[in-house]
Protein backbone atom coordinates (compact mmCIF):
# COMPACT_ATOMS: atom_id res chain seq x y z
CA UNK A 1 0.00 0.00 0.00
CA UNK A 2 3.21 2.34 0.78
CA UNK A 3 6.70 1.55 0.41
CA UNK A 4 9.45 1.62 3.15
CA UNK A 5 12.14 3.13 1.49
CA UNK A 6 15.69 3.85 2.56
CA UNK A 7 17.17 7.40 1.91
CA UNK A 8 18.79 7.28 -1.23
CA UNK A 9 15.79 5.34 -2.88
CA UNK A 10 14.01 8.49 -1.82
CA UNK A 11 16.31 11.34 -2.74
CA UNK A 12 17.39 9.65 -5.99
CA UNK A 13 13.62 9.22 -7.55
CA UNK A 14 13.93 10.01 -11.11
CA UNK A 15 11.41 13.42 -12.03
CA UNK A 16 8.32 12.55 -13.84
CA UNK A 17 8.66 12.44 -17.95
CA UNK A 18 7.69 15.21 -19.57
CA UNK A 19 8.50 14.71 -23.46
CA UNK A 20 5.09 15.37 -24.98
CA UNK A 21 5.33 15.51 -28.63
CA UNK A 22 2.27 14.77 -30.12
CA UNK A 23 0.19 17.88 -27.58
CA UNK A 24 3.01 20.06 -28.43
CA UNK A 25 2.16 19.76 -32.52
CA UNK A 26 -1.27 20.17 -31.30
CA UNK A 27 -1.04 23.54 -29.30
CA UNK A 28 1.32 24.87 -32.10
CA UNK A 29 -1.46 24.61 -34.61
CA UNK A 30 -4.08 26.30 -32.12
CA UNK A 31 -1.96 29.05 -31.25
CA UNK A 32 -1.09 29.57 -34.80
CA UNK A 33 -4.96 30.08 -36.13
CA UNK A 34 -5.36 32.34 -32.82
CA UNK A 35 -3.50 34.10 -33.80
CA UNK A 36 -4.05 34.23 -37.73
CA UNK A 37 -7.85 34.43 -37.08
CA UNK A 38 -8.45 35.61 -33.62
CA UNK A 39 -12.32 35.72 -32.24
CA UNK A 40 -13.12 33.09 -35.47
CA UNK A 41 -11.00 30.83 -34.44
CA UNK A 42 -11.62 30.90 -30.73
CA UNK A 43 -15.68 30.13 -31.66
CA UNK A 44 -14.48 27.58 -33.95
CA UNK A 45 -12.11 25.97 -31.51
CA UNK A 46 -14.73 26.17 -28.17
CA UNK A 47 -17.36 23.94 -30.52
CA UNK A 48 -14.74 21.59 -31.78
CA UNK A 49 -13.28 20.96 -28.03
CA UNK A 50 -15.97 21.92 -25.69
CA UNK A 51 -19.02 20.72 -27.81
CA UNK A 52 -20.88 24.26 -27.93
CA UNK A 53 -21.31 26.86 -30.18
CA UNK A 54 -21.18 30.64 -28.49
CA UNK A 55 -22.99 33.43 -29.25
CA UNK A 56 -20.25 35.43 -27.30
CA UNK A 57 -17.04 34.94 -25.74
CA UNK A 58 -17.88 37.52 -22.27
CA UNK A 59 -19.81 36.61 -19.74
CA UNK A 60 -22.32 38.85 -18.90
CA UNK A 61 -23.76 40.59 -15.40
CA UNK A 62 -27.25 38.85 -15.97
CA UNK A 63 -24.92 35.45 -16.13
CA UNK A 64 -23.05 36.50 -13.20
CA UNK A 65 -26.65 37.24 -11.25
CA UNK A 66 -27.25 33.80 -12.35
CA UNK A 67 -24.82 31.90 -10.38
CA UNK A 68 -25.13 33.98 -7.81
CA UNK A 69 -28.79 32.13 -7.31
CA UNK A 70 -27.53 28.33 -8.05
CA UNK A 71 -25.01 28.73 -4.82
CA UNK A 72 -25.71 27.84 -1.05
CA UNK A 73 -25.09 30.80 1.19
CA UNK A 74 -22.70 28.87 3.19
CA UNK A 75 -20.91 28.58 0.45
CA UNK A 76 -20.39 32.17 -0.06
CA UNK A 77 -20.11 32.91 3.47
CA UNK A 78 -17.04 30.54 3.73
CA UNK A 79 -15.42 31.46 0.78
CA UNK A 80 -16.28 35.49 1.48
CA UNK A 81 -14.13 34.62 4.64
CA UNK A 82 -11.31 32.98 2.67
CA UNK A 83 -11.04 35.76 0.14
CA UNK A 84 -10.65 38.00 3.24
CA UNK A 85 -7.89 35.86 5.34
CA UNK A 86 -5.90 35.81 1.35
CA UNK A 87 -5.90 39.10 1.39
CA UNK A 88 -4.95 40.29 4.44
CA UNK A 89 -1.96 37.89 4.02
CA UNK A 90 -0.83 39.24 1.26
CA UNK A 91 -1.27 42.89 2.26
CA UNK A 92 1.84 42.29 4.11
CA UNK A 93 3.51 41.09 1.25
CA UNK A 94 3.08 44.72 -0.51
CA UNK A 95 6.54 46.32 -0.91
CA UNK A 96 7.13 50.31 -1.19
CA UNK A 97 8.88 52.30 -4.09
CA UNK A 98 11.83 53.34 -2.17
CA UNK A 99 14.34 56.41 -2.72
CA UNK A 100 17.50 57.15 -0.62
CA UNK A 101 19.43 59.79 -1.27
CA UNK A 102 23.21 60.67 -0.78
CA UNK A 103 24.91 63.37 0.72
CA UNK A 104 26.63 64.52 -2.93
CA UNK A 105 22.56 65.20 -3.64
CA UNK A 106 22.47 61.57 -6.07
CA UNK A 107 19.17 59.74 -5.24
CA UNK A 108 18.94 56.45 -5.91
CA UNK A 109 15.56 54.19 -5.74
CA UNK A 110 13.03 51.59 -7.03
CA UNK A 111 9.84 51.86 -8.15
CA UNK A 112 7.50 49.02 -7.67
CA UNK A 113 4.77 48.74 -10.58
CA UNK A 114 1.77 46.33 -10.83
CA UNK A 115 1.64 44.49 -14.18
CA UNK A 116 -0.91 46.34 -16.26
CA UNK A 117 -3.25 43.61 -17.48
CA UNK A 118 -3.23 39.65 -16.11
CA UNK A 119 -4.69 37.00 -17.29
CA UNK A 120 -6.21 34.22 -14.84
CA UNK A 121 -6.45 30.34 -16.61
CA UNK A 122 -9.48 28.66 -14.27
CA UNK A 123 -9.82 24.83 -15.77
CA UNK A 124 -13.72 24.03 -16.81
CA UNK A 125 -15.89 21.36 -15.59
CA UNK A 126 -14.85 18.86 -13.13
CA UNK A 127 -11.56 20.19 -12.19
CA UNK A 128 -13.21 23.63 -11.05
CA UNK A 129 -11.45 24.57 -8.05
CA UNK A 130 -13.34 28.01 -6.87
CA UNK A 131 -9.87 28.13 -4.11
CA UNK A 132 -7.49 28.23 -7.11
CA UNK A 133 -9.54 31.42 -8.03
CA UNK A 134 -8.88 32.91 -5.11
CA UNK A 135 -5.54 32.57 -4.83
CA UNK A 136 -4.65 33.48 -8.42
CA UNK A 137 -6.57 36.49 -8.20
CA UNK A 138 -6.03 38.10 -5.32
CA UNK A 139 -2.61 38.67 -5.38
CA UNK A 140 -2.75 40.28 -8.54
CA UNK A 141 -5.40 42.43 -6.98
CA UNK A 142 -3.23 43.36 -3.78
CA UNK A 143 -0.35 44.21 -6.18
CA UNK A 144 -2.75 46.74 -7.99
CA UNK A 145 -3.50 45.10 -11.17
CA UNK A 146 -5.65 47.55 -13.03
CA UNK A 147 -7.27 44.61 -14.99
CA UNK A 148 -7.80 41.23 -13.99
CA UNK A 149 -9.64 39.09 -16.80
CA UNK A 150 -10.29 35.27 -16.19
CA UNK A 151 -10.57 33.06 -18.52
CA UNK A 152 -12.49 29.60 -18.41
CA UNK A 153 -14.03 26.91 -20.68
CA UNK A 154 -17.74 26.80 -21.22
CA UNK A 155 -19.68 23.96 -20.10
CA UNK A 156 -21.66 22.05 -22.51
CA UNK A 157 -24.89 24.43 -22.63
CA UNK A 158 -22.75 27.40 -22.63
CA UNK A 159 -22.58 28.59 -19.48
CA UNK A 160 -20.12 28.70 -16.92
CA UNK A 161 -19.58 26.53 -13.71
CA UNK A 162 -21.43 29.03 -10.72
CA UNK A 163 -18.69 28.46 -8.12
CA UNK A 164 -15.97 29.86 -10.44
CA UNK A 165 -18.27 32.83 -11.61
CA UNK A 166 -19.38 33.84 -7.80
CA UNK A 167 -15.31 33.05 -6.79
CA UNK A 168 -14.04 35.54 -9.25
CA UNK A 169 -16.32 38.08 -8.58
CA UNK A 170 -15.51 38.27 -4.90
CA UNK A 171 -11.67 37.89 -6.02
CA UNK A 172 -12.10 40.49 -8.07
CA UNK A 173 -12.10 39.44 -11.40
CA UNK A 174 -12.93 42.53 -14.07
CA UNK A 175 -14.08 40.46 -17.13
CA UNK A 176 -14.82 36.82 -17.25
CA UNK A 177 -14.26 34.52 -21.35
CA UNK A 178 -16.00 31.78 -21.67
CA UNK A 179 -12.86 30.09 -23.65
CA UNK A 180 -10.40 27.44 -22.62
CA UNK A 181 -7.39 25.07 -23.70
CA UNK A 182 -4.62 26.31 -25.58
CA UNK A 183 -6.57 29.13 -27.70
CA UNK A 184 -7.69 30.71 -24.25
CA UNK A 185 -4.09 30.89 -23.51
CA UNK A 186 -3.15 32.17 -26.70
CA UNK A 187 -5.60 34.47 -27.07
CA UNK A 188 -4.51 35.93 -23.47
CA UNK A 189 -1.09 36.03 -25.33
CA UNK A 190 -1.22 37.36 -28.49
CA UNK A 191 -4.72 39.59 -28.37
CA UNK A 192 -8.26 38.93 -30.43
CA UNK A 193 -10.68 41.73 -31.34
CA UNK A 194 -12.43 40.63 -28.20
CA UNK A 195 -9.97 39.25 -25.79
CA UNK A 196 -7.01 42.08 -24.96
CA UNK A 197 -3.12 41.09 -25.14
CA UNK A 198 -2.38 40.47 -21.42
CA UNK A 199 1.29 40.79 -19.29
CA UNK A 200 1.32 37.51 -17.41
CA UNK A 201 -1.00 34.98 -17.72
CA UNK A 202 -1.07 32.37 -14.16
CA UNK A 203 -3.45 29.56 -13.60
CA UNK A 204 -3.20 25.33 -13.89
CA UNK A 205 -4.67 23.41 -16.56
CA UNK A 206 -4.34 20.38 -18.65
CA UNK A 207 -1.50 18.90 -20.64
CA UNK A 208 -2.63 21.36 -23.30
CA UNK A 209 -3.03 24.48 -21.43
CA UNK A 210 0.93 23.77 -19.83
CA UNK A 211 2.19 23.61 -22.95
CA UNK A 212 0.19 26.54 -24.34
CA UNK A 213 2.06 28.43 -21.56
CA UNK A 214 5.32 26.79 -21.86
CA UNK A 215 4.75 28.37 -25.84
CA UNK A 216 4.12 31.72 -25.13
CA UNK A 217 6.75 32.59 -22.50
CA UNK A 218 8.83 35.46 -23.46
CA UNK A 219 5.58 36.99 -25.32
CA UNK A 220 4.17 37.30 -22.05
CA UNK A 221 5.52 36.02 -18.38
CA UNK A 222 3.74 33.11 -16.92
CA UNK A 223 3.90 31.46 -13.31
CA UNK A 224 5.23 27.99 -12.99
CA UNK A 225 3.80 24.95 -14.43
CA UNK A 226 2.73 22.98 -11.35
CA UNK A 227 3.94 19.25 -11.93
CA UNK A 228 1.88 17.09 -9.51
CA UNK A 229 0.98 17.62 -5.73
CA UNK A 230 3.15 16.50 -3.02
CA UNK A 231 3.73 16.79 0.82
CA UNK A 232 6.63 15.66 3.14
CA UNK A 233 5.21 15.28 6.91
CA UNK A 234 7.95 15.10 9.57
CA UNK A 235 6.22 12.85 12.49
CA UNK A 236 8.47 12.43 15.65
CA UNK A 237 7.41 8.94 17.98
CA UNK A 238 4.51 11.33 19.89
CA UNK A 239 2.81 12.05 16.60
CA UNK A 240 -0.90 11.19 16.56
CA UNK A 241 -0.91 8.52 13.76
CA UNK A 242 -3.96 9.14 12.30
CA UNK A 243 -3.63 12.72 12.07
CA UNK A 244 -0.74 11.60 10.04
CA UNK A 245 -2.03 9.26 8.23
CA UNK A 246 -5.25 11.88 7.25
CA UNK A 247 -2.85 14.38 6.06
CA UNK A 248 -1.05 11.88 3.18
CA UNK A 249 -4.33 11.01 2.37
CA UNK A 250 -5.12 14.33 2.13
CA UNK A 251 -2.35 14.72 -0.53
CA UNK A 252 -2.88 11.19 -2.54
CA UNK A 253 -6.68 11.83 -3.32
CA UNK A 254 -5.05 15.01 -5.57
CA UNK A 255 -3.82 12.72 -8.20
CA UNK A 256 -2.38 9.64 -8.52
CA UNK A 257 0.84 11.33 -9.79
CA UNK A 258 0.60 13.07 -6.28
CA UNK A 259 3.11 11.98 -3.78
CA UNK A 260 3.04 12.01 -0.28
CA UNK A 261 5.97 10.97 1.91
CA UNK A 262 6.37 10.17 5.97
CA UNK A 263 10.11 11.16 7.28
CA UNK A 264 9.69 9.83 10.93
CA UNK A 265 12.60 8.59 13.30
CA UNK A 266 10.02 6.27 15.13
CA UNK A 267 9.35 2.56 13.32
CA UNK A 268 6.64 2.56 15.71
CA UNK A 269 5.03 5.41 14.31
CA UNK A 270 5.66 3.88 11.04
CA UNK A 271 3.47 0.87 11.70
CA UNK A 272 0.88 2.73 13.28
CA UNK A 273 0.20 5.33 10.43
CA UNK A 274 -0.18 2.51 7.57
CA UNK A 275 -2.75 0.65 9.79
CA UNK A 276 -4.51 4.26 10.24
CA UNK A 277 -3.84 4.57 5.97
CA UNK A 278 -6.00 1.05 5.72
CA UNK A 279 -8.55 1.86 7.81
CA UNK A 280 -9.28 5.64 6.78
CA UNK A 281 -8.85 4.85 3.00
CA UNK A 282 -11.56 2.82 2.95
CA UNK A 283 -14.07 5.56 3.91
CA UNK A 284 -12.86 8.03 0.94
CA UNK A 285 -14.56 9.21 -1.80
CA UNK A 286 -11.69 9.27 -4.36
CA UNK A 287 -10.22 5.85 -2.51
CA UNK A 288 -9.15 4.68 -5.63
CA UNK A 289 -7.40 7.35 -6.72
CA UNK A 290 -5.51 7.83 -3.05
CA UNK A 291 -4.24 4.39 -3.37
CA UNK A 292 -3.14 4.13 -6.54
CA UNK A 293 -1.04 7.47 -5.42
CA UNK A 294 0.43 5.94 -2.06
CA UNK A 295 1.26 2.59 -3.77
CA UNK A 296 2.85 4.48 -6.75
CA UNK A 297 4.48 7.56 -5.45
CA UNK A 298 3.94 7.65 -1.65
CA UNK A 299 7.21 6.29 0.86
CA UNK A 300 7.61 6.07 4.29
CA UNK A 301 11.46 6.45 4.91
CA UNK A 302 12.74 5.42 8.94
CA UNK A 303 15.93 8.03 10.03
CA UNK A 304 18.15 8.05 12.15
CA UNK A 305 16.97 11.05 14.22
CA UNK A 306 14.63 14.22 13.47
CA UNK A 307 18.14 16.38 11.77
CA UNK A 308 18.31 13.32 9.32
CA UNK A 309 14.80 14.03 8.50
CA UNK A 310 15.21 17.74 7.77
CA UNK A 311 18.21 16.78 6.20
CA UNK A 312 16.37 14.84 3.59
CA UNK A 313 13.52 17.00 3.55
CA UNK A 314 15.80 19.62 2.24
CA UNK A 315 16.96 17.45 -0.30
CA UNK A 316 13.11 16.66 -0.92
CA UNK A 317 12.40 20.65 -1.53
CA UNK A 318 8.94 19.91 -0.67
CA UNK A 319 6.09 21.73 -2.02
CA UNK A 320 4.31 21.32 1.72
CA UNK A 321 6.30 20.15 4.97
CA UNK A 322 4.05 19.02 7.54
CA UNK A 323 6.28 18.76 11.11
CA UNK A 324 3.96 17.02 13.40
CA UNK A 325 6.54 17.13 16.08
CA UNK A 326 7.05 18.49 19.51
CA UNK A 327 7.97 21.74 19.51
CA UNK A 328 8.21 22.57 16.12
CA UNK A 329 9.12 26.45 16.29
CA UNK A 330 12.57 24.95 17.58
CA UNK A 331 13.07 22.83 14.49
CA UNK A 332 12.16 25.78 11.76
CA UNK A 333 15.51 27.14 11.23
CA UNK A 334 16.61 23.87 9.73
CA UNK A 335 13.81 23.91 7.01
CA UNK A 336 15.52 25.30 4.11
CA UNK A 337 14.18 24.22 0.99
CA UNK A 338 9.89 24.02 0.68
CA UNK A 339 6.99 26.08 -0.63
CA UNK A 340 5.08 26.21 2.59
CA UNK A 341 5.94 24.59 5.96
CA UNK A 342 2.89 23.64 8.55
CA UNK A 343 3.74 23.57 12.19
CA UNK A 344 1.99 21.60 14.58
CA UNK A 345 -0.88 19.38 15.17
CA UNK A 346 -3.46 21.55 14.36
CA UNK A 347 -2.12 22.70 11.54
CA UNK A 348 -3.45 20.34 8.44
CA UNK A 349 -2.11 21.67 4.91
CA UNK A 350 -5.84 21.69 4.83
CA UNK A 351 -6.24 25.15 6.24
CA UNK A 352 -3.62 26.48 4.10
CA UNK A 353 -4.72 24.95 1.13
CA UNK A 354 -8.38 26.70 1.88
CA UNK A 355 -8.16 29.40 4.56
CA UNK A 356 -5.22 30.53 6.20
CA UNK A 357 -3.99 33.34 3.94
CA UNK A 358 -0.69 32.00 2.60
CA UNK A 359 -1.24 31.46 -1.32
CA UNK A 360 -1.70 27.73 -2.51
CA UNK A 361 -0.05 28.13 -5.43
CA UNK A 362 3.57 26.60 -4.64
CA UNK A 363 6.50 25.02 -6.13
CA UNK A 364 6.43 21.36 -7.34
CA UNK A 365 8.34 18.50 -7.98
CA UNK A 366 11.56 19.62 -6.25
CA UNK A 367 11.36 22.91 -7.72
CA UNK A 368 11.07 24.86 -3.85
CA UNK A 369 15.15 24.62 -4.06
CA UNK A 370 15.12 27.92 -6.45
CA UNK A 371 11.07 28.89 -6.62
CA UNK A 372 8.31 30.23 -4.37
CA UNK A 373 5.25 30.56 -4.35
CA UNK A 374 2.52 32.64 -6.03
CA UNK A 375 2.03 36.28 -4.43
CA UNK A 376 2.00 39.95 -5.24
CA UNK A 377 6.02 39.98 -6.11
CA UNK A 378 4.52 37.45 -9.29
CA UNK A 379 2.62 40.80 -10.32
CA UNK A 380 5.29 43.58 -9.98
CA UNK A 381 8.09 44.84 -11.69
CA UNK A 382 10.69 46.77 -10.22
CA UNK A 383 12.01 49.55 -11.80
CA UNK A 384 15.03 51.03 -11.01
CA UNK A 385 16.00 54.96 -10.42
CA UNK A 386 19.13 56.67 -10.85
CA UNK A 387 19.05 60.76 -10.57
CA UNK A 388 22.91 61.43 -9.99
CA UNK A 389 23.73 64.95 -9.18
CA UNK A 390 26.40 66.89 -10.84
CA UNK A 391 29.54 66.40 -7.88
CA UNK A 392 28.94 62.83 -8.22
CA UNK A 393 29.42 62.66 -11.71
CA UNK A 394 31.95 64.82 -12.07
CA UNK A 395 34.08 62.44 -9.34
CA UNK A 396 32.34 59.02 -10.62
CA UNK A 397 32.51 60.12 -14.62
CA UNK A 398 36.14 59.22 -15.01
CA UNK A 399 35.93 55.99 -13.69
CA UNK A 400 32.65 55.31 -15.77
CA UNK A 401 34.86 56.49 -18.52
CA UNK A 402 37.60 53.64 -18.07
CA UNK A 403 35.11 50.78 -17.49
CA UNK A 404 33.70 52.01 -20.60
CA UNK A 405 36.83 51.85 -22.91
CA UNK A 406 37.90 48.51 -21.45
CA UNK A 407 34.59 47.12 -23.10
CA UNK A 408 35.60 49.17 -26.52
CA UNK A 409 32.13 51.46 -26.22
CA UNK A 410 33.78 54.84 -27.04
CA UNK A 411 29.99 56.51 -27.34
CA UNK A 412 29.53 55.54 -23.66
CA UNK A 413 32.64 57.07 -22.49
CA UNK A 414 31.21 59.98 -25.10
CA UNK A 415 28.36 60.42 -23.17
CA UNK A 416 30.21 61.65 -20.10
CA UNK A 417 33.26 63.10 -21.24
CA UNK A 418 31.03 65.85 -23.03
CA UNK A 419 29.24 66.57 -19.79
CA UNK A 420 33.13 66.70 -18.12
CA UNK A 421 34.42 68.54 -20.80
CA UNK A 422 31.74 72.08 -20.71
CA UNK A 423 31.46 71.80 -17.38
CA UNK A 424 27.48 73.10 -17.62
CA UNK A 425 24.94 70.51 -18.43
CA UNK A 426 22.21 72.27 -19.79
CA UNK A 427 20.57 75.21 -19.17
CA UNK A 428 18.51 74.03 -16.20
CA UNK A 429 22.51 75.10 -13.93
P1 LIG B 1 -8.87 22.42 -18.55
O1 LIG B 1 -9.68 23.65 -18.46
O2 LIG B 1 -7.47 22.50 -18.13
O3 LIG B 1 -8.88 21.92 -20.06
C1 LIG B 1 -10.04 21.88 -20.83
C2 LIG B 1 -9.70 22.35 -22.23
O4 LIG B 1 -8.68 21.52 -22.81
C3 LIG B 1 -10.84 22.29 -23.19
O5 LIG B 1 -11.58 23.47 -23.12
C4 LIG B 1 -10.13 22.15 -24.52
O6 LIG B 1 -9.97 23.41 -25.09
C5 LIG B 1 -8.79 21.56 -24.21
N1 LIG B 1 -8.69 20.22 -24.77
C6 LIG B 1 -9.27 19.09 -24.30
N2 LIG B 1 -8.99 18.05 -25.14
C7 LIG B 1 -8.23 18.54 -26.13
C8 LIG B 1 -7.61 17.96 -27.28
N3 LIG B 1 -7.73 16.66 -27.57
N4 LIG B 1 -6.90 18.76 -28.09
C9 LIG B 1 -6.76 20.08 -27.81
N5 LIG B 1 -7.33 20.69 -26.75
C10 LIG B 1 -8.04 19.91 -25.91
O7 LIG B 1 -9.69 21.31 -17.74
P2 LIG B 1 -9.36 19.77 -17.48
O8 LIG B 1 -9.04 19.06 -18.76
O9 LIG B 1 -10.49 19.27 -16.69
O10 LIG B 1 -8.00 19.75 -16.64
C11 LIG B 1 -7.84 20.46 -15.49
C12 LIG B 1 -6.41 20.30 -14.99
O11 LIG B 1 -6.12 21.31 -14.03
C13 LIG B 1 -6.17 18.98 -14.34
O12 LIG B 1 -4.95 18.48 -14.83
C14 LIG B 1 -6.09 19.32 -12.86
O13 LIG B 1 -5.25 18.46 -12.14
C15 LIG B 1 -5.52 20.71 -12.92
N6 LIG B 1 -5.84 21.53 -11.74
C16 LIG B 1 -4.82 21.91 -10.96
C17 LIG B 1 -5.04 22.73 -9.86
C18 LIG B 1 -3.89 23.18 -9.03
O14 LIG B 1 -4.07 23.97 -8.12
N7 LIG B 1 -2.67 22.74 -9.32
C19 LIG B 1 -6.32 23.16 -9.56
C20 LIG B 1 -7.34 22.77 -10.37
C21 LIG B 1 -7.09 21.95 -11.47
Amino acid sequence: MIAKVTRDELTKRKRLESRHPKEEQVVREIIQSVREQGDSALYRLTEQFDGVRLSALQVTPEEIDDAWSQVEEDFVQALKEAAERIRSYHEKQKRNSWFEPAEDGTILGQLVRPLTRVGVYVPGGKAAYPSTVLMNVIPAFVAGVPEIVMVTPPLPDGTVYAPTLVAAYIAGVHTVYKVGGAQAIAALAYGTETIKQVDKIVGPGNIYVALAKQAVYGQVDIDSIAGPSDVTVIADEKANPAYVAADLLAQAEHDPLASAILLTPSSRLAEQVVVELKRQLDSLERKEIAARSLRDRGAICITQDLNEAFAIANQIAPEHLELLIESPWDWIHQVKNAGAVFLGQYSPEAVGDYFAGPNHVLPTEGTARFFSGLGVDSFVKRVSVVAYSREALFRDGPKVMTLAHAEGLGAHAASISIRLETGKVGEWD
